[in-house]
């Protein structure tokens, strides 16, 4: 018997509509994505919103279940701990998680590039300089920018933070979109490689300058360059409108990071060169509309202090894939599709709370002695007792439990912790089966 192959549309050929389309292609749809931008492939060099990217189990699942991961694998520098660097230039180090654990530094442009050859390996047709402008939600149609109309049979929203779909979902029925745009931007920098093209700081370490109420961050790229993020105010006395001149900027860095001057080479040019980008959270109650479904940032966009966005976003496309059927069935989804987003909208909600939350850690906690020690405590416990204690981080960043399952369990910790650190010369006994045991009593 001849069954029709139903066609699908994604809107955007970001990091999540292009590993999507692999998943579905692979389910015997006949799939098109439609992205606004030209080939990024073509361009030398395109300006992306980050240069590098966090990749950590959940994303790397989403890739192995395809039949991918090694591939994109081969592209990352594995990062093991945290390196915390003093105003002084004192170092402290904090590992992820067990010694053999490690989050991935993946270069966006290489990783976009790779999963866009992979769609196309496996069928999928990308049309680029496609912008999509508006779209029919009753008859399931799409209008692009050069005033074509194309009718699916289903489609997915993977257009970013800014997603038409989401807007014109929102007109058509209205999703309570909740915007958070902090008051803190990011810009990018970068650490040369040596002249022999090697790293000139510890590339096994993802470098923090915590300096209270901003910071600056590098992640190592496979050339031997590092990028960094400063995490700075919008406005205010320490803020990106306060650094105006060449010598505001180099002041301002020799005092509050005065170890990282020497790595940067043209670190005025640099500056005012790469722009101020915005930092928040968007979320919405509704995912699905008729037969359009959002995914990714364009539901669940976040601030990148977890490294999550991406991982999230690559989860969600590994969980459709067990709820979808194969095109030979006459419906797309195999179960309720409302319940799974319900739970999966609690999940990424809980994923955003955790990301502005370690905002906070990072930015004012990583430098602070007493965090550590906490950390440190945290670490012991549960090396010492491996099914009673997971660390939140290590729980959100290389299990596959649910998000908000690991917010509920990481605030219970967070009480008990609060107490340990209570106690009279925590610091001296810190590591003492007393303070062992004081843990377990309080579980
Ligand atoms: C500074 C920074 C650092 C980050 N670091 C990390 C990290 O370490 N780890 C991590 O997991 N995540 C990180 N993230 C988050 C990550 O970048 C996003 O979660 C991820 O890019 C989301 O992918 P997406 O495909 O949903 O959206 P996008 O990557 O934004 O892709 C959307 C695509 O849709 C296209 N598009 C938009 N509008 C239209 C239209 N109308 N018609 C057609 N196409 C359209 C766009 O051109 C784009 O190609 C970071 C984010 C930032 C800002």
């Amino acid at each position: 018997m001849f069954i029709k192959r139903k066609k699908i549309a994604i809107v955007g050929s970001g990091l999540v509509g292009s590993l999507l389309s692999i998943y579905l292609s692979k389910k015997g749809y006949i799939v098109e994505i439609f992205e606004s931008r030209d080939d990024m492939r073509k361009e030398a060099f395109s300006a992306g919103r980050s240069i590098n990217l966090a990749l950590s189990n959940r994303g790397r699942k989403a890739l192995r279940e395809v039949g991918i991961e090694n591939k994109i694998m081969s592209i990352s520098v594995p990062v093991h701990k945290r390196l915390m660097h003093s105003i002084s230039g004192d170092l402290t180090e904090q590992y992820y998680g067990k010694k053999n654990q490690a989050i991935y530094s993946v270069p966006r442009k290489e990783l976009n590039c790779m999963l866009m050859d992979l769609a196309e390996e496996n069928g999928v047709k990308i049309n680029f300089s496609n912008k999509c402008i508006d779209i029919d939600f009753e008859n399931t149609e799409l209008k692009f920018k050069n005033s074509e109309r194309k009718k699916f049979d289903f489609v997915f929203g993977s257009d970013g933070a800014g997603s038409i779909v989401r807007k014109k979902m929102n007109l058509f029925s209205d999703l309570n979109v909740y915007t958070n745009i902090i008051d803190c931007g990011y810009k990018e920098l970068t650490i040369p490689p040596s002249n022999k093209g090697a790293w000139i700081i510890d590339s096994d370490a993802l470098h923090i300058w915590p300096r209270e109420s901003y910071m600056v961050m590098a992640l190592p790229n496979q050339d031997g360059s590092f990028t960094i993020t400063l995490f700075f105010p919008l406005k205010g006395k320490n803020s990106f409108e306060n650094l105006k001149t060449n010598s505001d900027v180099n002041d301002f860095f020799s005092t509050k990071f005065p170890d990282l001057v020497p790595l940067i080479p043209n670190l005025s040019d640099q500056y005012f060169n790469n722009p101020v980008s915005s930092l928040g959270i968007i979320r919405c109650d509704s995912w699905k509309v008729n037969n359009f479904m959002l995914i990714g940032d364009s539901c669940h966009a976040t601030v990148p202090f977890y490294g999550q966005g991406m991982n999230a976003g690559f989860e969600d496309c590994n969980l459709i894939n067990e709820i979808i059927n194969d095109s030979s069935k006459s419906s797309l989804f195999k179960t309720p599709v409302n319940e799974f987003l319900n739970k999966r909208r609690l999940n990424t909600t809980a994923m955003q709370d955790l990301s502005m939350h370690n905002f906070i850690v990072m930015r004012d906690k990583t430098g602070d002695d007493k965090f550590l020690l906490q950390k440190k405590i945290e670490a012991l416990f549960a090396e010492k007792n491996p099914t009673k204690w997971t660390p939140l981080y290590s729980m959100v960043t290389f299990s596959h439990i649910d998000y908000n399952d690991a917010l509920i369990i990481g605030k219970k910790q967070e009480k008990i912790m609060r107490e340990i650190m209570e106690i009279k010369n925590i610091d001296l006994i810190w590591d003492s089966q007393k303070i062992q045991d004081k843990i377990l009593s309080l579980l």
